[in-house]
């Protein structure tokens, strides 16, 4: 494995210019380290283009009110930082990633005086979230032990880094038992999501999904919705059981970082993968679709 992110070369955005790569720090000492005060966007650049851009940086404007934070520069500045860091990185396909946090004026939970700083990393070698193999081969799934909390419990419209620790430990329990990935439920216990993508079900013309009411209605699930419409799909947003998921025959995650990667199993659950699927057919379309809207 590669040296940690932090021994990199190039380029970060930060608080309005552009520093050398390893001078892109922040002290021990920061609000947003301690308490989770802090909001970020995955983005992904097709052709040195960042597709949905602007999508992402209002979410990420958006999630910062959420959390009660103001950023310091307009949407527009985001976007040209955006777009000037992959030039200078040179980069053609990369993920890019985007912070926003609080630093360190205010260390107690007031957020009076609070500072507010922001930066954008990109990185060139998340060719997938998951490895090439897994994602031709199908993920396996376990359901998770660790549910979405219900929208007075977290800001579920927020990409904020607090609630993303359900996340870690969820991804951390199914990749210590031999998965890919875990099936989040929610707090009523229906099915929402990957620990880092949304989810989708296949029945012969019918494409299911869950209602995006307590997770993040992701930017990619909204695209692949309307391609699957535009395919002719009868696209169906619904709570789903997990009694319900093995009348399916096929299942898929899609998000920023895992695209549209099909799932082999969930618990002891298979469905179908590999070129005769429909899942493998929507991975191809999406892959055309987000290098030809540039
Ligand atoms: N849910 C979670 C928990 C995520 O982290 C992501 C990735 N941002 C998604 C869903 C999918 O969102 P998007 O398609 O906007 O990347």
């Amino acid at each position: 494995m590669a040296e940690g992110f932090d021994k990199r070369d190039g380029w970060i955005w930060m608080d309005g210019s552009f520093i050398p790569w390893k001078e892109a720090n922040t002290h021990i000492v920061t609000q947003g380290l301690h308490y989770a005060s802090a909001v970020f966007e995955g983005e992904r650049a097709y052709k040195g283009k960042i597709f949905k851009s602007k999508e992402h940086t209002k979410r990420l404007f958006r999630s910062a009110q959420i959390i009660g934070i103001k950023i310091p520069f307009s949407e527009e500045e985001i976007e040209n930082a955006k777009s000037e860091l992959i030039k200078k990185m040179n980069f053609n396909n990369c993920y890019v990633r985007p912070v926003v946090w609080r630093g360190s004026k205010q260390m107690g939970l007031s957020t009076n005086n609070a500072d507010i700083h922001v930066a954008i990393a990109a990185w060139d070698d998340w060719h997938s979230y998951f490895n090439e193999e897994d994602r031709l081969k199908g993920l396996s799934l376990i359901t998770s032990p660790w549910k979405r909390p219900a929208p007075d419990t977290a800001p579920f419209e927020a990409k904020a880094s607090g609630p993303y620790i359900i996340c870690t430990m969820s991804k951390q329990f199914a990749e210590e038992k031999g998965y890919n990935d875990a099936l989040m439920l929610d707090y009523r216990g229906y099915v929402a999501e990957g620990t880092g993508a949304n989810i989708f079900f296949i029945k012969n013309n019918d494409i299911c999904t869950p209602i995006p009411d307590c997770f993040l209605n992701g930017i990619t699930r909204q695209t692949v919705i309307e391609l699957v419409k535009n395919k002719g799909f009868n696209l169906i947003e619904k709570h789903i059981l997990p009694s319900e998921i093995d009348k399916f025959d096929e299942a898929f995650l899609t998000g920023t970082a895992a695209e549209i990667t099909p799932i082999k199993s969930i618990n002891n659950i298979s469905y179908n993968v590999g070129n005769n699927s429909i899942g493998y057919e929507l991975m191809n379309d999406f892959t055309e679709l987000v290098n030809s809207t540039l």
